[in-house]
């Protein structure tokens, strides 16, 4: 007969930040020197369990029953059983706003989100963007993660937790800090060749540098990540659903008046991007073609109220697109 012997193998015991910073870790490690392919899966993997770890620990740090997609239907004994669904990253950050308090910003939703995009291509049909987009966007949540563990996780903490935390913190931003040395080194040599066009340079809707110019006759493609696109109608489309507002975005696919398209006055095309961010003023809206690459100072609703837009006449005459004008006086629009 066997004898039985106690097991000297480890207990596998991660709580939830301990867990979530050991993700980041993973991260870190994986981008680290010239990351593989298999490296970059994983770097996305980790990094959107420890956005989902690290987000629903705050939640549970103000009340357990909040990491429940219903938390009316929560049971403590499930939730220490673990057999329970868990509330999604975006419902995670909408609680931490109405219940917490805390605002996670557009901007860091917006990269939350993406990632969450990319993890579940992974999983379920396939991932394809080019490896510096992996590296930029995850340099950009890793740094969302790092300064939401400071802010709100680590003040919760005490003891040999805080002290456990702040340790991982500075290893992997230190780790993190080569990473974005690495990046802004490739952004400051583009900077030559991307700064004539900063009014029609966007943000990439992959990598989300602002590396991509939308100049006539040269290639769409993003000058840091080098993705491509093969018409300026994807790439609108592309731009609007990831970089602007989603929700606008998804309001217009069902038929709403969302932020895509308009007529350009200047080239016709209906690829007038009212609210794109440029280079030039990444800090408000710039109308932007997307087809000539015009970008536009100013420009008004058409007078007769069709959704068109033009630019403001200075002598006096009426404010009417083409078309309407056309309509009104008989003759093309001079
Ligand atoms: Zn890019
Ligand atoms: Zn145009
Ligand atoms: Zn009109």
């Amino acid at each position: 007969m066997t004898e039985l012997i106690p097991s000297e193998r480890p207990r596998v015991h991660f709580p939830p930040i301990a867990n979530g910073i050991d993700y980041l870790q993973s991260v870190v490690n994986h981008l680290a020197g010239e990351p593989t392919v298999w490296d970059l899966k994983y770097a996305v993997l980790h990094l959107q369990s420890a956005t989902e770890v690290l987000l629903k620990a705050r939640l549970q740090q103000e009340h357990w029953s909040l990491v429940f997609k219903d938390p009316g239907k929560a049971d403590r004994v499930r939730f220490e059983n673990g057999e329970f669904e868990s509330c999604g990253t975006a419902e995670a950050i909408s609680r931490l706003r109405g219940i917490v308090g805390i605002v996670v910003s557009e901007k860091d939703t917006k990269q939350i989100a993406q990632l969450a995009k990319w993890r579940n291509a992974l999983q379920h049909y396939g991932l394809s963007v080019p490896a510096p987009a992996v590296e930029s966007r995850a340099a950009q949540v890793l740094d969302i993660l790092l300064r939401f563990i400071t802010d709100h996780l680590v003040p919760g903490l005490s003891g040999g937790e805080a002290e456990f935390a702040d340790e991982g913190i500075y290893t992997v931003r230190s780790r993190l800090a080569k990473i974005q040395a690495f990046i802004k080194t490739r952004m400051d040599r583009l900077r030559p060749e991307l700064e004539p066009y900063a009014a029609q340079t966007v943000a990439c809707p992959e990598c989300s540098q602002p590396a991509l110019p939308l100049v006539v006759d040269s290639p769409l493609s993003c000058r840091f990540c080098e993705e491509t696109w093969a018409t300026p109608e994807q790439l609108a489309h592309h731009y609007a659903r990831n970089v602007l507002d989603p929700k606008a975005y998804a309001d217009f696919e069902n038929g709403g008046d969302g932020p895509l398209p308009r007529a350009c006055p200047d080239c016709r095309s209906g690829l007038l991007v009212l609210d794109a961010r440029t280079a030039a003023a990444p800090d408000r809206p710039s109308p932007l073609c997307f087809s000539c690459g015009n970008s536009y100072e100013e420009l008004v609703a058409c007078e007769y109220g069709c959704g068109s837009v033009v630019v403001p006449t200075k002598d006096g005459r009426r404010d009417l697109c083409p078309m309407c004008f056309e309509h009104a006086y008989g003759f093309d629009k001079p």
